[in-house]
């Protein structure tokens, strides 16, 4: 199949070849309803599950917890279902395959859901930490989140002469801007106030597979935006997962024997993330923080199995320049939403356009590249998780 047919052109076609790639090597498929697109189309989150049933190992990949950025983990699930299901097979692991977890956003082509919350940054809105405020991105509230877009010559300009004045490094302003907030509903990086439905569904599913007495669990989420375009990163949240350092130098270890490939354009760092990802000295090394991730959060709901966290960014090109794609279409969309009441009307916006050509391009050479190299990370998932039985529980 030519590999722009693998990739979808829009949220429907991609639900739909995720259930007819799954069907084909006969895994269980369910769908959970998620409400409607703006043209009153039903949305779900689909779930595929297969590999020898008794096996006590697991392998957990979603894709689309930032809508938009679901087209590119979509094609990679779908592509994968065959020699992921041979590899299960010898490696006597069960796969579970969750598509399009913010299936809202992948239909309208934005990161956030309906309720603007953007979902990785929501996984644990418990109330415990609503009360973090971070003054940078209050400071930098009229840059990041104006009323009507700018151009992205002015973007880069605002957001140099604010780092000058302010005394700021580019990093420190980075993680202001993406480590989550909850002071502007509106506002770009909004964690919400609550859990949203799309994670709860995702967690009361999950917890499920809690109950099969598994002793290894490994969870991939698959995103795109961060790094250069042609570039992909492999973050581990092993650090969160454990506070044994031994441990931690082990897993590290196994992850890169099983991940690391002579290939140039295959950039993986274990290890780091250039968004934090938690809270140890480790990871503010890189930059700055946020909680609420997915990946760590589906670790949590397993009491018994030894649990690996990897989150792979599939870059699509420079940060500033995604940022402010973010930025223009969350102020059409908050400041015109007259503009934006069809599907159609989402579509035939240019700035819905660029956003969408930032994470999610369009030419043919990165898209080959990212199934490539996607694909491969998944299998070479299902080879890490069979060697994970030499890994310790880890004790939460
Ligand atoms: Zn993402």
């Amino acid at each position: 199949m030519p590999v722009q047919d693998i990739f979808s052109g829009n949220y429907r076609e991609a639900h739909e070849k995720f259930l007819r790639a799954a069907n084909e090597i006969g895994a269980a498929t369910q769908t959970f309803s998620m409400g409607f697109d703006l043209d009153s189309n039903p949305l779900f989150i689909g779930a595929a599950h297969f590999g020898p049933p008794g096996a006590n190992k697991l392998v957990i990949i979603f894709s689309g917890v930032h809508g938009i950025e679901g087209y590119a983990g979509s094609a990679i699930q779908s592509q994968a279902f065959p020699s992921l299901k041979q590899l299960a097979e010898a490696e006597n692991i069960r796969v579970l395959m969750v598509h399009a977890i913010n299936p809202y956003g992948m239909a309208l082509g934005q990161r956030w859901n309906a309720d603007n919350v953007d979902l990785n940054r929501n996984a644990n809105s418990n109330g415990l930490d609503n009360t973090t405020i971070d003054p940078i991105y209050v400071k930098l509230n009229s840059i990041i989140n104006p009323p009507h877009p700018c151009g992205f010559e002015d973007f880069e300009e605002k957001i140099k002469t604010f780092a000058q004045q302010n005394n700021l490094d580019q990093r420190r302003i980075q993680s202001a801007i993406m480590g989550g907030q909850l002071q502007n509903p509106r506002g770009i990086f909004y964690k919400g106030l609550k859990l949203s439905a799309e994670l709860a569904k995702i967690f009361e599913y999950i917890k499920e597979f809690d109950h099969d007495n598994l002793d290894c669990v490994s969870v991939l989420d698959i995103h795109t935006g961060i790094g250069d375009k042609g570039d992909s990163t492999l973050g581990t949240l092993f650090s969160l997962l454990s506070t044994d350092e031994n441990e931690i130098a082990y897993r590290e270890q196994l992850a890169k024997t099983y991940f690391c490939y002579q290939d140039n354009k295959y950039k993986h760092i274990i290890g780091d993330m250039p968004v934090l990802m938690g809270t140890t000295a480790a990871e503010i090394r890189v930059g700055g923080q946020f909680s609420g991730n997915l990946a760590y959060a589906v670790a949590r709901c397993f009491k018994e199995a030894a649990v690996s966290s990897f989150v792979l960014e599939l870059g699509t090109g420079p940060l500033l320049h995604e940022l402010y794609t973010l930025i223009n279409a969350n102020s059409v969309l908050t400041f015109f939403p007259e503009d934006f009441k069809s599907m159609e009307d989402y579509q035939k916006s240019p700035i819905m356009q660029e956003l969408r050509e930032a994470f999610y391009p369009s030419d043919e050479e990165w898209r080959e590249s990212v199934l490539k190299r996607g694909v491969n990370v998944c299998e070479s998932l299902i080879k890490f998780s069979g060697a994970g039985s030499l890994i310790q529980p880890i004790t939460r």
